[in-house]
């Protein structure tokens, strides 16, 4: 069953107030928390240029491919850092030379229902060096991220962390996975595939969302699309229906399980020419090349999505509850910005904007607040001079100061 989204509108003078159920609170500090030196720390180890310790030794990843000793040594890595969140983690065999990694955090209410986030840990090209930062470090390392988070809280229903192996000869361990979880029965409620989503070469901030079209495919589609709007993640998304099948996803559409696959803008017909990774397969792969400003958003609507389809929950007190100011938007700006900012708890704050001497030059919100999120208009035209400026959210439980540039 689909939760129903419950939002309370209110709207004040330039300043919009959204009321929220204690789900969202939990979603909206879950996915703050996403970070992009751990999703780098991830990442490192994944393309070879830290090494990592195991088993009494020292090993270096330089290619995850099937047929090379890094793929062994991902796994032992993946499992390693699976396991360190307290989550139960198997080894699913198939073929002759396939494992897939299975991590199961177990649903606290109906624990055979499962949501699954997943994507494919091996890499191209079959010889030499091949870091598949993009393709698909980044998926595999945001899988992980969202292990590290999501195991902070209970969830209603199971959250299934997968990475497959031998995607790159055929989707070959999605396929036995989803084929076996039809053949078994399984309830799979939703299932986000990821796979290249750290590339974006021109900051547009484009990602694409493919589906299958069936019903729970485009439920599942529109709830992903109403999430990045909702916990203001803002990516730009085009929904692509009919969808690629040359990702994992598919081994689940081939089931009639809902699955949607988020990556970066790389088959979108409706625009020529796409961002297409140019460096997809080969040894140019590296993780220097990733935005991680598009990373770290694609990293937080996965999360979101799959917090959201689980039902995270938390006990009073188990996870402490932080505001949150977010970055202006359009900034710069030439005369009105909109600023956002999320209170965990009912109490007064403040938004006041201050020079780089530290001097008050506006008072935009002095007032009691109940928990939520709000927006305020800021209208800076004949208050400001150009220049860059401090904003502060200011409460009981302390303050959170961002910078804003004001171009006349
Ligand atoms: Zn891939």
């Amino acid at each position: 069953m689909l939760k129903k989204y419950i939002r309370t509108f209110l709207l004040f003078l330039n300043c919009a107030a959204y009321i929220y159920g204690q789900t969202d609170y939990l979603i909206f500090n879950a996915i703050n928390k996403v970070s992009v030196d751990s999703l780098k720390a991830n990442l490192r180890i994944l393309t070879g240029i830290d090494s990592f310790y195991n088993n009494g030794q020292y090993k270096k990843i330089t290619s995850r491919h099937k047929e090379c000793p890094g793929n062994v040594y991902a796994r032992e890595y993946l499992i390693a850092k699976l396991s360190s969140y307290g989550l139960k983690v198997d080894i699913e065999e198939f073929e002759e030379d396939g494992e897939n990694i299975i991590a199961l955090q177990k649903g606290r209410a109906a624990s055979n229902s499962y949501v699954i986030i997943c994507a494919h840990y091996d890499s191209m090209p079959p010889t030499g060096y091949a870091p598949g930062a993009d393709d698909n470090g980044s998926g595999t390392a945001a899988v992980i991220e969202a292990a590290r988070l999501i195991s902070n809280y209970d969830t209603k229903y199971s959250v299934v962390y997968a990475l497959w192996d031998n995607e790159e000869q055929g989707l070959r361990g999605s396929n036995y996975y989803a084929t076996n979880a039809a053949l078994r029965g399984d309830s799979i409620l939703a299932v986000i595939n990821l796979d290249m989503i750290g590339w974006d070469g021109n900051n547009d901030f484009k990602a694409d969302l493919h589906s299958d079209g069936k019903p729970l495919t485009s439920l599942l589609a529109d709830e992903i699309i109403s999430i990045n709007k909702n916990y203001l993640i803002n990516l730009n998304i085009e929904l692509v229906y009919p969808g690629t099948t040359r990702s994992d996803h598919y081994s689940f559409w081939l089931q009639n399980y809902p699955a949607v696959l988020l990556i970066e803008d790389f088959y979108s017909p409706k625009e020529t020419p796409n961002d297409f990774n140019p460096f997809y397969h080969s040894p140019l792969d590296q993780m220097w090349r990733i935005n991680y400003d598009f990373y770290k958003k694609m990293t937080q609507l996965a999360l979101a999505a799959i917090s959201f389809r689980a039902e995270i929950f938390a006990e009073e007190g188990q996870i402490p509850l932080v505001n949150i100011l977010y970055q202006n938007y359009p900034n710069p700006f030439n005369s009105s910005t909109v600023i956002s900012y999320f209170l965990a708890n009912d109490g007064n704050a403040k938004l006041k904007i201050f020079d780089l001497t530290g001097k008050e030059v506006a008072s935009l919100v002095d007032r009691y607040h109940v928990k939520g999120l709000y927006q305020i208009n800021f209208a800076a035209e004949g208050k400001l001079a150009s220049g860059i400026y401090y904003y502060a959210l200011i409460t009981e439980s302390g303050s959170e100061i961002r910078k804003l540039l004001f171009l006349k």
